[in-house]
């Protein structure tokens, strides 16, 4: 049982949903207790949305823990955890409310459990706001893998908002030690791919869509396609950019949205993928607040960046104080460099 609370406060920094899934995260590894008010008080609907509120039921499940405040709506929750029992989960957000974000609440203690653990989650799969399961696949879950934990995700159906749908099942093979990462310099960037996928849209969409990637990073026809979806809910486009080097692949994404062009979509994705060329630093902006936390759990590691987001600075925060690490921030001219010692 644990002895001590951490009090948290949700509308620091960002103020957003991540301050809570981080703080179920830690809670569930270390055994402390959490409370936390003011729960995503910087957005326009505060509070739990259903994806926050199977983060935490799910949490609860899998360290047989106790909550208070677990409703939607609800902006204070009080968790207590108990021991984790890695096994077979399977968890429906019942609204297309992000998998992924659930996933990664669960991820740190699973992969440090002592057996291994399957997770079915049931929701949206490419959500805006959020990781899709293509920038798991192929950036966070390769970077987590050099730390030890091995994890494969497989995307089972798609899901979008609003109408949802999806299923993704992550299979996860533990390590009792996480090792320490470095990953500094980025070599010369050797792969280069462009899909854009559409559920009921038509293929012209995503014809259009790439055109603007091939403008913008001067990709080449084989290196793009158009991947047309059958057997999903509803509509949905999704627009996924893969630049990598010969370590490491990152992800930048396009949500088509109703009223909104194939065009500008494309354009702000493929913006996304030409700023991380110009910072020339390996790890980009989402990557870099998703691996803090995996790094203060290994001790040690260090990676650069380009700036740091407000969500990450947010994150740092909270490890923080829940850990007791000092993440550590250097700037060399548009470099951040994140380190912990
Ligand atoms: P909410 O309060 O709605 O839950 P939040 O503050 O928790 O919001 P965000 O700040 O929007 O959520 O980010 C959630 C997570 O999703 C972050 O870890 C961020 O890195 C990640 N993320 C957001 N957009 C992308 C993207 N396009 N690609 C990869 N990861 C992303």
């Amino acid at each position: 049982m644990a002895t001590t609370m951490v009090q948290l406060d949700g509308s620091v920094g960002e103020g957003g949903g991540q301050i809570l899934r981080t703080a179920l995260s830690l809670s569930m590894v270390t055994g402390t207790s959490f409370s936390i008010t003011n729960i995503r008080a910087n957005r326009p609907k505060p509070g739990l949305l259903r994806q926050h509120l199977t983060a935490v039921l799910a949490a609860r499940d899998v360290c047989n823990g106790e909550v208070q405040g677990a409703t939607v709506g609800s902006t204070e929750v009080t968790f207590t955890p108990g021991t984790v029992s890695p096994g077979e989960y399977h968890f429906s957000i019942g609204t297309a409310g992000s998998t992924t974000l659930v996933f990664q609440t669960l991820l740190p203690a699973l992969m440090t459990a002592d057996s291994p653990s399957t997770i079915t989650l049931e929701g949206g799969t490419h959500n805006m706001f959020a990781p899709t399961v293509h920038f798991l696949q192929r950036s966070f879950v390769p970077m987590l893998a050099r730390m030890g934990p091995k994890v494969d995700v497989a995307l089972e159906r798609y899901g979008f908002y609003p109408a949802g749908g999806g299923l993704v099942r992550m299979r996860i093979k533990p390590v009792s030690m996480l090792t320490p990462i470095e990953c500094v310099v980025r070599d010369e960037i050797t792969h280069r791919r462009a899909i854009a996928t559409l559920a009921s849209l038509p293929a012209e969409i995503g014809k259009r869509e790439l055109h603007i990637v091939k403008n913008v990073l001067a990709l080449g026809d084989h290196e793009m396609g158009v991947n047309q979806l059958k057997d999903t809910d509803g509509m949905g486009n999704v627009l996924g950019i893969e630049l990598g080097d010969a370590n490491h692949v990152e992800v930048f994404t396009g949500f088509g949205q109703r009223g909104v062009s194939a065009e500008h979509v494309a354009r702000s994705a493929a913006n996304e993928a030409r700023d991380y060329l110009k910072y020339g630093a390996p790890i980009g902006t989402y990557l870099a607040d998703q691996l803090m936390l995996p790094m203060a759990l290994a001790g040690e590691g260090r990676f650069c960046t380009g700036p740091l987001s407000r969500h990450a600075e947010t994150n740092a925060a909270v490890i923080e104080s829940f850990l007791g690490t000092r993440i550590h921030q250097s700037h060399t001219d548009r470099i951040t460099q994140i380190e912990i010692v």
